[in-house]
This record gives C-alpha cells, sequence and structure tokens, in this order.
C-alpha cells in the first residue's frame, strides 16, 4: 500500500462517522529525511562500535552540536521533537568522559521512574566497560544503595531523591562530588511551576556542594520543544546554557487533524449556553469507527476512569457493528509497572490488541511501533505533552493519523481554530520562579544544614537569597555566625520539604476505611480540591471525599464511582500590596508613562499599595503581589458528557494568599466612549477575565486551577475598572509574570477566542467558566471583545512607536 493511502483511508472513515464541519483543520506533516554529522573526533573507538552494533552509523546533526558544546564544556540544552534521539546527545560526551577518566562520574535526573530504567537499559546495551551505571531511587535494596555510592559512575536518580537522600548524606557521595563531571537533567520541561522551582534550587544546592567538594559539573539538558528553551534552562540551573534546537532526526509523516465536536441538540448548559459533545465521548465514537477499519488506535483521556468510560463506550458501540472486535479494545489501566508496559506493548505491536485508550502513562517510555491512529480527548496540559501523545502514532514508511479532539473550553477551542498555535513556532514556555520566598527559604534552610551558608553562596541562590535568609534568622530557623549562617535543628529539614508542594502547610488524603495516606494536597488549594463531595482523582483512581478538616490537616475519603465530577466554585477579594511594574497609556495608542519600581537589581519592589502614589488614568499594565481571600461557596456536578445535574452550595471558611498578579485598568471614560454603557462594564471585564484565565496556560503551560483571577468595575487599590489575574500558589510559580510578559500576545488569543466563538451571548468554549463563584453572571461577550481591544491597541501602538 502506498504510505500515503492508510492516512487517506483512515480520514475518510473519520468524515463519514462524524460531523464533517468538526474538522477545523487538517495539517499534513511532510516525511523528513535526517540529517547526520560525523562522530566527534573525541567519540572513543570503543563508543563508535558500540553503536554500530546496534546499527547507528553516525549521529543527527543536532545530537552531534548537542555533544560538541558539552564536551567543551558549556552547560547545553536540546531541544527537539518527540523521538528525535535527545539522549544519545547526552551520552556520547557522558560516556566519553566516563571511559578517559576511571574517577570521573556522572548524575542522570528524569521526572519518572520508568524514563530511568529505560535509560539504563540503553547504556547497559552498549556493553561499555568500566561504565558502572546504576538506578538510586526509592526502590533501590538497601544493601545496594552501599554498591552505589562505592562504586557505581553513572547514577540515575530523580530530584526527589537527590533533594531528600543524596545531598542531606553528602559527606557518603563526596566519592562521586569531588569528581562529579556531568549532569544530565532529561525531559527538563517536566520542571516547571511550583516544582520546577523548587527542582532549580536543588541543583543549586549540588552545585554548591559539588564546588565544595572540587567540582563544577556541566549540565546536559533534553527537553521537548518550548519556547525559548535557554531561557528556562537557564532558570533551572542558574548558569548561562547554549541550546540547540534544530531538529536533524528523520520523521515519518502524519496527516494531524483537528476536530471540533458539535453542539447537543439536546442538551443545555449553564445560563441557557450550547454544550458541545464531549471530547472523550466523541473520541470513543472515532475509536469504534477506526477499529472497525482495522486501524490500530491509541486514545489518550485524563483519567483511569476516563479510559475505564472510553474503551467502555467504544466496546458497545462495536457490539453493534463489529461485535467480533469487541474483546480486542481495552482500557490501559496498569499503573507503570514495566511488565504491565511489555504485556500491552506486546499485544497492540502483535495486532491482538485494536484500540487502547489510556492516560498519559503511556506517552512515554513504551516501544510501540504498530499504531495508525493516536486520537487526543481533549488537551493534555502542555503542547509538550500533545507532541509525546501524537508521536506515538507512525508504523515505518506509513503516514500516522492523528487527531486532537477538542473540549468544551477557551483553551482546546482556541486551538482547534488556531493551527498556528500548535504547528508554529512553540508558544508555550517552561515557567519557573527560584526566587519565590516560599520555595527558597525551605531550600536555604536545606542547604545550610548540609553545610552553613556563607556569602559566596548567595550569588547562586539569587536576588532575594539576602532578604530570605535574613527572614529565616528571624524566626530562629538559622543562626548568624561570623563564619555564615548555620542551620541548628539535628533534624534535616529536607523531610518537610515537598519538591510537589507550595511551600504553604500541607493537607493529608486519608481513605476512611484502610486509614492509607493516598497523598497530600496543598492547604491552599485544598477547599477547592477536596472539599466534602468533591469527586478526587488520585493516580486515575476516582474518590469521594467524606469530611475536610482543615485544622487537623486532613481530608477523608472513600473509593468510588460516581456518575458525575466535581467543580469547585469560589469568590475572591483581591488587594495589591505591591506595584512593581507599571505602563501606563493616555488612551488607545498613546504611551504616557513606564515605571519599573523593580528597578535594575531585582524584583524587590519600592512602592505599597496602589492609588496615588503610581500614576492612574487612561489604560494601565501592572506586575506585583497580591493578598487573595477566597471562598469555596459550592460546587457544581456535572455528567460526563458535559451536561450540568446541579449545583451544591457549600459554607467553607476564606483563606488567604500572597502571591503574584498582573492587571490591566481602563477608565470609564475610555469605556464609554468605546461604547460601554456603565451598566455592562461588569460583564464586558468578567468576561474578558474569564477567557484570560482559560488562555494563560498555553503561553505559561500552567493548568487553569494554577491561575485565578477578579474583574471589577471599581477596585479600591487602582480606583479605576479592573481585570487581575493571579498565581494560585503562595509567592507564586512565575504564571503571571509569564502572563505580564506576554501580555498582548496572550490577550490578542483571548480576543480571538472570544470574537470568533460561535455561540450567541457566550458559552464554556469562550467566556464561561467552570470554577465561577458568580454562576457565570454577569458576562457580556461583545463587551469583552472590546475591552480586549482597547487593551491590545494601546500596548500594540506603543511598540510600533518605540521600535518604528
Ligand atoms: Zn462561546
Ligand atoms: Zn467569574
Amino acid at each position: 500500500m502506498p504510505p500515503d493511502r492508510r492516512s487517506d483511508d483512515l480520514l475518510a472513515v473519520l468524515r463519514r462517522g462524524g460531523d464533517p464541519c468538526a474538522i477545523t483543520h487538517v495539517e499534513r506533516l511532510p516525511r523528513r529525511l535526517g540529517v547526520t554529522a560525523s562522530w566527534p573526533e573525541w567519540t572513543p573507538a570503543a563508543m563508535v562500535s558500540a553503536l554500530a552494533r546496534k546499527g547507528i552509523e553516525a549521529p543527527w546533526r543536532h545530537q552531534a552540536q548537542t555533544a560538541e558544546l558539552a564536551h567543551s564544556g558549556r552547560h547545553v540544552v536540546v531541544s527537539t521533537g518527540t523521538a528525535s534521539g535527545k539522549s544519545l546527545g547526552y551520552q556520547l560526551p557522558v560516556l566519553s568522559a566516563l571511559l578517559a577518566d576511571p574517577n570521573a562520574n556522572a548524575l542522570y535526573l528524569s521526572p519518572t521512574k520508568a524514563l530511568a530504567v529505560d535509560q539504563l537499559a540503553s547504556i547497559e546495551s552498549l556493553g561499555l566497560s568500566g561504565i558502572r551505571p546504576a538506578l538510586y531511587d526509592g526502590d533501590t535494596p538497601i544493601e545496594e544503595r552501599d554498591w552505589v555510592r562505592a562504586h557505581a559512575r553513572w547514577i540515575l536518580t530523580n530530584p526527589d531523591m537527590l533533594h531528600r537522600g543524596i545531598l542531606p548524606a553528602h559527606a557518603r557521595w563526596a566519592r562521586v562530588l569531588r569528581r562529579l563531571q556531568f549532569v544530565v537533567i532529561d525531559e527538563c520541561h517536566a520542571y516547571r511551576g511550583v516544582f520546577g522551582s523548587h527542582v532549580a534550587l536543588v541543583i543549586r544546592r549540588l552545585r554548591r556542594l559539588a564546588r565544595m567538594y572540587g567540582s563544577d559539573p556541566v549540565f546536559v539538558l533534553a527537553s521537548a520543544t518550548v519556547a525559548d528553551p535557554a531561557a528556562a534552562a537557564q532558570r533551572l540551573v542558574g548558569s548561562p546554557v547554549a541550546a540547540v534546537s534544530h531538529d536533524s532526526a528523520p520523521r515519518s509523516g502524519a496527516d494531524f487533524v483537528l476536530w471540533e465536536p458539535p453542539v447537543m441538540a439536546d442538551a443545555e448548559g449553564e445560563n441557557g449556553a450550547p454544550v458541545r459533545r464531549s471530547a472523550p465521548n466523541e473520541a470513543a465514537r472515532m475509536m469504534a469507527d477506526l477499529v472497525s477499519a482495522g486501524a490500530r488506535t491509541l486514545t489518550f483521556v485524563r483519567s483511569r476512569h476516563g479510559a475505564e468510560q472510553t474503551a467502555m463506550t467504544t466496546r458497545r458501540r462495536l457490539g453493534d457493528t463489529d461485535p467480533d472486535l469487541v474483546d480486542r479494545v481495552a482500557a490501559y489501566r496498569g499503573g507503570y509497572l514495566p511488565e504491565e508496559r511489555r504485556e500491552l506493548e506486546r499485544a497492540l505491536n502483535s495486532g491482538s490488541l485494536l484500540g487502547v485508550a489510556t492516560t498519559n502513562a503511556l506517552e512515554l517510555g513504551v516501544d510501540i511501533s504498530g499504531l495508525d491512529a493516536a486520537l487526543l480527548a481533549g488537551y493534555p496540559g502542555t503542547l509538550a505533552s500533545v507532541w509525546q501523545q501524537a508521536g506515538r502514532a507512525g508504523r515505518g514508511d506509513q503516514r500516522a493519523l492523528v487527531v486532537f479532539v477538542a473540549r468544551d473550553d477557551p483553551l482546546d477551542s482556541y486551538l482547534v481554530h488556531h493551527p498556528e498555535a500548535v504547528f508554529g513556532t512553540p508558544i508555550e514556555a517552561a515557567v519557573t520562579d527560584p526566587g519565590n520566598p516560599y520555595i527558597l527559604g525551605p531550600h536555604l534552610a536545606c542547604a545550610a544544614a548540609e553545610h552553613r551558608l556563607t556569602e559566596e553562596d548567595l550569588e547562586l541562590f539569587g536576588d532575594r537569597a539576602r532578604s530570605v535568609i535574613d527572614d529565616l534568622v528571624l524566626r530562629k530557623v538559622l543562626r548568624a555566625r561570623p563564619a555564615g549562617w548555620f542551620h541548628h535543628e539535628t533534624r534535616h529539614p529536607a523531610d518537610k520539604v515537598d519538591l510537589r508542594g507550595s511551600g504553604g502547610g500541607q493537607i493529608a488524603i486519608v481513605e476512611l476505611d484502610t486509614g492509607r495516606l493516598l497523598g497530600t494536597v496543598d492547604e491552599a488549594r485544598a477547599p477547592a480540591a477536596v472539599h466534602p463531595g468533591a469527586v478526587h482523582l488520585h493516580r486515575g483512581q476516582t474518590y469521594s471525599v467524606l469530611d475536610l478538616d482543615l485544622a487537623a490537616g486532613v481530608a477523608l475519603v472513600q473509593a468510588d464511582r460516581p456518575e458525575w465530577s466535581t467543580i469547585a466554585r469560589s469568590v475572591s477579594t483581591v488587594e495589591i500590596t505591591e506595584t512593581q511594574q507599571q505602563q501606563g497609556y493616555s488612551g488607545p495608542g498613546e504611551f504616557v508613562s513606564a515605571r519599573d519600581t523593580a528597578g535594575s537589581g531585582g524584583r524587590e519592589g519600592l512602592a505599597t499599595g496602589g492609588r496615588g502614589q503610581l500614576p492612574t488614568g487612561g489604560i494601565q499594565v501592572g506586575l506585583g503581589r497580591v493578598r487573595v481571600t477566597e471562598q469555596v461557596v459550592g460546587y457544581l456536578r456535572r455528567r460526563p458528557g458535559g451536561e450540568l445535574i446541579d449545583m451544591v452550595p457549600l459554607d467553607m471558611p476564606e483563606h488567604v494568599l500572597d502571591t503574584r498578579a498582573v492587571w490591566y485598568t481602563i477608565t470609564n471614560e475610555i469605556l464609554a466612549e468605546a461604547g460601554i454603557l456603565e451598566r455592562d462594564i461588569p460583564g464586558a471585564l468578567h468576561a474578558a477575565e474569564h477567557a484570560a484565565i482559560g488562555l494563560l496556560p498555553l503561553f505559561a503551560g500552567c493548568d487553569r486551577w494554577d491561575i485565578g483571577g477578579l474583574s471589577t468595575n471599581l477596585h479600591p487599590d487602582t480606583g479605576e475598572p479592573t481585570v487581575i489575574v493571579y498565581d494560585g500558589y503562595p509567592g507564586g510559580a512565575g504564571f503571571a509574570d509569564r502572563g505580564h510578559q506576554v501580555l498582548v500576545d496572550w490577550l490578542t488569543a483571548v480576543r480571538e477566542a472570544v470574537r470568533d466563538c460561535t455561540c450567541a451571548a457566550g458559552c464554556p468554549s469562550c467566556v464561561q467558566s467552570p470554577k465561577c463563584g458568580n454562576g457565570n453572571q454577569p458576562l457580556d461577550k461583545a463587551g469583552a471583545v472590546v475591552v480586549l481591544d482597547l487593551v491590545v491597541n494601546a500596548m500594540t501602538a506603543k511598540l510600533v512607536a518605540l521600535t518604528g
């Protein structure tokens, strides 16, 4: 069969089976030949022949470039597509160094155990002598740990183990740290938001100790394609990093379809809004059609429960049309056990399974080669994940079929109408904020416990380190002595620092029947995530929350299979406590003033509060610190298909969050001139705020639940109509800062998403928000477009004035 026939046939199957208008775009990703380079001249002969035995005759150009930079002592990040062979880029310099110097060592960090296991197998398969690679993670038996510390030279571990196991016991790792030549950070785009900020500080702790033992390792990072990988890597490592981002690996072609499910004729959403068919239901229908056509298909959904439902729906449909095929469709719900993954790989590769619905568990580290199609039921959270999931499909020379099925929300619907956001220059950045004092503080305490902190160490930890240390001294966590700052508790503080936590308190999620601790959730997020009645997903399993006791720090849950999901609704007030940057425009097109109170030396602000001290009037854009007081007022229950069941009111205590925010203000006069009546201002701002929260994740790689917002026709701190978007974590995770950095692009996308939505007066795909505490009222869709036009036009006119 000619390579293109298969995907054309499958595309025809899709067109026949669904509403043809649902296809908003088909991107034909061409087949591409690889570009090779010669082996770097320093590559040991043993490696060249070991790789040749595996069929690798020459490196791709990006692999050689990465290797050369690392070998020359530069920190480097390679940011190329899925399956482009990033690992050879770091294996070359690291293995060469280990072969050349019998005392040299390397660390390898990966975000998942499965990936480290695969990496170990990859190194072992080369059969090079003297490398002694070894895993060191929570599963490593005690007796093996001693061997790893004493003998292993390529140690494969993860940031949590580094943080809790290796750095606090650094004296026992002296052999490794003395000659630590390379640190590899694989899949480094996974380190973003709060987790990424923690990891950045763990890496600074590692660098400090390595220096103390006399080494200064070179960092080699591997990343999915993101916007500005060098900047993201630099934030992670704390020093300049060179980027290699031109992908020269070969690629088999694919047809990538963007699909928007139709509006359901018989369903009505909140305030009478139209509702689209749910992405998992739509994907299940497609998978049934594709399996009937003999296509091996993988469908990605968000939860394990969702995977089971999708597989069940697919099987039910096949029961009507092709009963023989019912048993060849399954859900993947096996966790991460290697043998279960291998079993599934075998079943899919042999064709005994034709359709599998899965969570993102199958996104990475799975060797599936025979798939015809990948269906993505909803945005998986990042564009990097979109490409990982899409990359699962492809069979040799044959073009694969990939379908992205939009959920009924602004981000998904923006993507299906803006193919350039998916296929063009990457717009998503891996955002972190290692300067967040809530995260920096605990890591400085850990660092001091590992070895006294000195003046020279401050530079490594950034501008805010000094003030955070002063605060730790005041709180008696650290003691200031002439020789430096000391941590004086006997217990190492690392045990209390959860790399996935916000630096605030944690609520334990406990299963009532067994007393088993399932995990923790940030105190700040607990009222929204684990309020009584909430349906809580944990590692793909569904639980119902019976009780939340904030004072005791416990949420009690039980395993459950309710026929609905829940979404918390909350209301908030926001006080601007410090304006750090502000730009003003007198009206559309006229730039008035810019004020960066952060100065040149960092982001310590000077101004407190808004009114009077900073210019007002016109259109103002600000960035700074805020205090959010939030209260969960109830929750919605929704069926898997998206229909609303009801809203259950709750009486929950308020909680306070000190964080960072980006905002804009527009005077009543400007709004009036633009035709917005005073009574319509709240609805216009509210709609613009909702859509902005829906789309920031596309630029910041966060979740819409990671951020919050507020709109008001009169904010006490600005004295004007104001829209605020804030980070949902104490001290912020970098999301508001990223929003401020890309404000024009972000708000332009928001304007287009709202303007282009086909609904009459607002729906979940544009201005309605699932978490709105005001029941999505008032919302003025047309007014929002006017507001966004005003801000975007004012800001772009200024850019033209400055550059033109
Ligand atoms: Zn709409
Ligand atoms: Zn709202």
